[in-house]
């Protein structure tokens, strides 16, 4: 539900976030648990589940080119990073908000865990 939504909750500035960035359509904030030096949340105000639960090209576009964006700004676009959209349980997934994580600022391992 997007009244109680955690994330829904952070759009409407209800509960405190490191906002990055902000757009017409996309929120951009740092991860509460990082797990590299830089780990931002990449999210649309609109509240959408799971990536799912749209099939938005302009939704799912905007999150990618801002995270791009946001890579260079916080100066890993070179050395590297990952973009990762976790969906439904075999993934992890614990918020459903649509939300992508962008990592970067270490080498990180491959296949994932
Ligand atoms: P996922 O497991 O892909 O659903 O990712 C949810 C992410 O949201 C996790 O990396 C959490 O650390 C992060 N998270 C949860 N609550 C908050 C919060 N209040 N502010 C920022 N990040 C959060
Ligand atoms: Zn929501």
């Amino acid at each position: 539900m997007a009244e109680s939504c955690l994330f829904c909750r952070i759009v409407r500035k209800e509960i405190p976030a490191t906002v990055v960035a902000e757009t017409d359509h996309c929120v951009a904030f740092r991860d509460i648990n990082p797990q590299a030096p830089v780990h931002l949340l990449v999210i649309p105000r609109e509240h959408v589940p799971s990536l799912e639960e749209t099939d938005d090209p302009a939704l799912v576009g905007r999150l990618a080119l801002l995270a791009a964006e946001l890579a260079q700004k916080e100066g890993i676009a070179e050395s590297g990073y990952r973009m990762v959209v976790n969906t439904n349980a075999d993934a992890g997934q614990t918020v459903f908000h649509v939300h992508l994580h962008l990592l970067g600022g270490r080498p990180m391992g491959w296949p994932p865990g």
